[in-house]
């Protein structure tokens, strides 16, 4: 199930589109990444740079230090406005000694006199990104040309979690657009194609049956689809052409036969009623009469299951023993099932009275018999059941023959069809296609139930007429 899954087609379409997302996801993902870190710190760069421009500008150092305490003020409210470990804002001397500043309470282990060992200059600013207490800051330093060091840091938590998050909400946004899309690609796949398994499953009832009659049901949901189903339904049409046509031209020329055999089969008879003919001449007379013989045979059972096919064949009504009638018919193939040393059970009732046409039954219970028999092998088994199913007859015949393939069991009942391995045995693949056809012709059925290699059952249905 799952292998067919896979191999399917929509399935393949589905997992290279996906394919094809998650490549294309991922490269939008990193860019979406780069591009949102990079406005967040430069956000927060910008922000640092205009509290530096306002502390130069709102406290001058020229007066220090007259006016530290002002300063160190600014510094604190500074510093709690941003909470514990929020920010921080230092003024050094250049020496390295801490003049100003927000509560570094938190900043404890970190020594900011270090900055003055970096190379400071009063016409630009050093940024850096330092590890303080545990958590990333983002600094700005500044020299003033007074001589004075000015320090502001701000906490990178806030822009780490917040680009964090985003990531995270893009991430389940893109999962669940591939998650959707995958489910729903697959739905319409399969959806887009089922018109494709119409055709496909009507073929191979087709082929399975060799009902010509079938055709895919139109329309199958998509252009493309109806388009094969019609090109197939018009090809279906061809060959039932072809078919009826081929029948046709079969039934003529078997018409035509007739005459000139059963003429010739007469000649054959009168030469061999006369007198003075050498043993030679009787032996090519009774030849002659034999091979007529075959060949009115195989031309009866053409015109008869023509006449049954086209509804000619008119079935008489009698009331019979069915069962009498079959123990009678199969007694007349004991001695060939005997030489053949075929164990055969019967399952067959005292009595089984019916109304029908007699001929149908015992033309289709030899014909079955006949078949057991021959395609049974030396020592086998043949089971042969009557019964009464629903109101009607029920004749099964079994055998621990061959078997047929699945393939080649709707074949068996057309006309002239022999399976490879009984291409060996004498026979001319009328006898089911003619048992058929009667069946059907009075509203019976014949059915067929075989495993290769163990057997095969016939099963003959036939419904009780009524009596008239
Ligand atoms: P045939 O004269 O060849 O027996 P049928 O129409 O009776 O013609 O049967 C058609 C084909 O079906 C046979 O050629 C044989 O291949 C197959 N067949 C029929 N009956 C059996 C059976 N009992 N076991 C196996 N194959 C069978």
């Amino acid at each position: 199930m799952i292998r067919r899954l896979a191999r399917s087609l929509p399935f393949r379409l589905n997992a290279g589109l996906i394919l094809i997302y998650l490549c294309a996801s991922g490269v939008v993902f990193y860019f979406f990444s780069l591009g949102l870190n990079r406005y967040l710190n430069h956000r927060l760069d910008e922000y640092l740079e205009t509290e530096m421009l306002s502390v130069t500008s709102d406290h001058d150092f020229s007066m220090l230090p007259g006016n530290l305490e002002a300063v160190g003020q600014a510094f604190t409210r500074f510093g709690h406005s941003h909470g514990t470990l929020g920010a921080f804002m230092v003024l050094l001397s250049e020496h390295g000694d801490i003049l100003a500043s927000s509560d570094l309470k938190y900043f404890g282990d970190h020594d900011f006199s270090l900055i003055t060992q970096k190379q400071l200059t009063s016409t630009s600013f050093l940024w850096e990104t330092l590890e303080l207490s545990g958590q990333p800051f983002r600094v700005i330093t500044y020299q003033a040309p007074e001589g004075v060091i000015l320090q502001i840091g701000f906490s990178m938590q806030e822009t780490r979690e917040l680009y964090a998050s985003m990531q995270k909400q893009f991430a389940i946004a893109l999962f669940s657009i591939l998650v959707v899309g995958g489910f729903g690609g697959l739905i319409f796949g399969f959806l887009a194609l089922k018109g494709l398994g119409q055709v496909r499953e009507k073929a191979q009832l087709i082929r399975m049956r060799g009902d010509l009659n079938e055709r895919v049901p139109t329309p199958t949901g998509s252009l493309e689809t109806d388009e094969l189903a019609g090109t197939m339904n018009a090809m279906l049409e061809r060959i039932q052409d072809l078919v009826e046509n081929l029948n046709y031209v079969m039934d003529n020329i078997a018409h035509d036969i007739r005459t000139p055999v059963t003429r010739m089969r007469g000649h054959a008879e009168m030469h061999l009623s006369g007198k003075n003919l050498s043993d030679r001449e009787m032996e090519i007379a009774g030849q002659v009469i034999e091979e007529c013989d075959q060949i009115l045979n195989l031309v009866n059972i053409l015109l008869e299951i023509t006449a049954a096919d086209s509804g000619l064949f008119q079935p008489s009504n009698q009331e019979i023993d069915a069962a009498t009638m079959v123990r009678d018919g199969c007694e007349l193939f004991e001695p060939v099932w005997e030489s053949k040393e075929i164990q055969v059970a019967f399952e067959c009732p005292d009595s089984f009275p019916w109304f029908g046409d007699p001929r149908i039954l015992q033309r289709i219970l030899s014909n079955l018999v006949d078949n057991a028999i021959k395609y049974c092998p030396h020592g086998g088994k043949i089971s042969i059941e009557l019964k009464d199913k629903d109101d009607a007859l029920l004749l099964c015949v079994s055998d621990s023959g061959p078997g047929i393939d699945i393939h080649e069991q709707e074949l068996v009942f057309q006309r002239f069809y022999r399976c490879q391995a009984a291409r060996t045995q004498k026979g001319n693949g009328l006898g089911l296609s003619f048992c058929r056809s009667i069946a059907e012709a009075v509203g019976g059925s014949l059915s067929l139930d075989s495993e290769l290699g163990k057997g095969s059952t016939f099963c003959l249905e036939l419904p009780k007429a009524t009596k008239t």
